[in-house]
This record gives C-alpha cells, sequence and structure tokens, in this order.
C-alpha cells in the first residue's frame, strides 16, 4: 500500500470528519422533522437566505463569518462548529486505532458519524431515528465478516443481544416502577453497537452507559434541584453511544485488562 506520513493521515481523516460533521448537522437539524436531507440547500434558520459556497465550509464558514448569518446578523449555534470539531475527533480516533483501508471507509468512520447524529439528535428531541439505527444495524452486520476483530457470528450475537439485553431490561424496569424506562430507540441501538462491537460489546456498553448515566443524571439532578430523581429522564443514547464507541476503540484494551486482573 501506498506510504502515507502520519500528519498527512491526521490532516486527510480531519478533513473527511470536518465534511461529515456538517452534513450530520443537516440529518441532526432535518431527520426529527421528516424533511428531505438534499433539497433544500442550506439556509439562515432567522431569514431564510441560503448560505453562500464559502459560508458551508465547514468549521472555517463559521469563523470567517464570526458566528453571524452574513445577511440578517442571527447568530449561529456554536452547535454547529462543535459538531464538525467532534466528528474530526472521532474519525481522526478510528484512523488511529484502525489505520488506512476499506473498512475505515465503509465501517469505522460510518459507525462514528452515526453515533454522532444519534447522540445530538436524542439530546434535541428524546428520540433516535429508525432511519440511522437500522441502517446501522445492516451495516454492522453487512460489513463485520471483514473485520477481524468481530466476524459475522459475533456481529449476529452482538446485534441479537442488544435486542435481547434491553427487552429483559426494560421489561424488569417497568414491572420495578410501573413506568416506562427506554424507549424502543435504545433497543435499536444498542443492537447496532451490538453489530459492530459484537456480544462483549453489548454488555461492556450496558454497564458502562449504566455507570456514568447514574452519575450525570445525580449530579445533574442536583445541579437542577429535582426532588423525584425517578421522575427525571436523561436521554439515554448519548451514554450508550459514548460507552459504544469507547468500546469499540479500546474495548480490546479494556478487554485485556480485564483477564489481568
Ligand atoms: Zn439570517
Amino acid at each position: 500500500m501506498m506510504y502515507i506520513p502520519d500528519w498527512l493521515s491526521y490532516f486527510i481523516s480531519a478533513g473527511f470528519g470536518l465534511i461529515a460533521g456538517s452534513f450530520l448537522n443537516v440529518l441532526i437539524h432535518r431527520i426529527p422533522l421528516g424533511k428531505s436531507i438534499i433539497k433544500p440547500g442550506s439556509h439562515c434558520p432567522k431569514c431564510g437566505k441560503p448560505l453562500r459556497w464559502r459560508d458551508n465550509i465547514p468549521l472555517l464558514g463559521f469563523l470567517l463569518l464570526r458566528g453571524r448569518c452574513h445577511s440578517c446578523d442571527a447568530r449561529i449555534s456554536i452547535r454547529y462548529p462543535a459538531v464538525e470539531l467532534l466528528t474530526a475527533l472521532v474519525f481522526v480516533a478510528m484512523w488511529t486505532r484502525f489505520g488506512w483501508g476499506a473498512l475505515l471507509v465503509l465501517r469505522d468512520w460510518p459507525l462514528g458519524a452515526l453515533l454522532v447524529a444519534i447522540t445530538f439528535i436524542d439530546l434535541d428531541h428524546r428520540l433516535i431515528p429508525d432511519q440511522l439505527s437500522i441502517p446501522g444495524i445492516v451495516l454492522g452486520l453487512a460489513t463485520s465478516w471483514a473485520d477481524p476483530g468481530v466476524g459475522l457470528w459475533s456481529s449476529l450475537a452482538g446485534a441479537a443481544l442488544g435486542f435481547g439485553f434491553f427487552y429483559a431490561f426494560a421489561w424488569i424496569y417497568e414491572k420495578a416502577t410501573g413506568r416506562q424506562g427506554l424507549g424502543g430507540g435504545d433497543i435499536k441501538l444498542l443492537a447496532m453497537i451490538g453489530a459492530f462491537a459484537g456480544p462483549l460489546g453489548v454488555f461492556f456498553t450496558v454497564m458502562m452507559s449504566s455507570i456514568t448515566g447514574t452519575v450525570i443524571g445525580l449530579v445533574w439532578a442536583l445541579v437542577a434541584r429535582r426532588r423525584s430523581l425517578m421522575k427525571f429522564a436523561i436521554p439515554f443514547g448519548p451514554f450508550l453511544a459514548a460507552a459504544g464507541l469507547y468500546y469499540y476503540l479500546l474495548g480490546d484494551v479494556w478487554f485485556r485488562s480485564m483477564i489481568r486482573m
């Protein structure tokens, strides 16, 4: 394979991440509203003026505009460049971990992009759209045979466990509290993570996201001075996505340290 120096690889993966992140901003905004993700082009949410081509350049467009619309001067949310930067970070991390290859482009990067989009849609709307999670499950399964770290059987087992685990968990939670705790979107997201990371990834993701979700939920409840913790639901998708990504990137490191303990 052609030799690519590291600095150039960082540059290229960050660049693809920024471009992908800019597209994710469109997905995050439009999918929950049921709008087309292709037409019309990006426009200012306040005055409706279409963006000029240079305003559309990831990150740079925002900086050149100094965070304001070019025609009506409305503030542009810092969320847009933040999503682009985060996606760039995830893409660079994927390259650092897995290196160049077809799998990086067809499996690792799309997984990262899906997790970023799902995280922000869940934060905004408390929902995880099937339009993202179901293609994600299919992609995870379809590319698993080529991934030496997972393989087809492990991928199938992971997806099945992802479904099963949460169904059981949701059932027990409902019996115990009399309320619905987990949405169907969470179940499909965990199945998607399972399709990419295998059954161990599902175990790890459930464990890790429960711990981080509980800690952050408690802190949040204290800050917001909510009396009843149980009635206060924070979206669980971002915790699942973060834990799943962590395992996908560093799972074998984690697993090895567990064996050594
Ligand atoms: Zn405007």
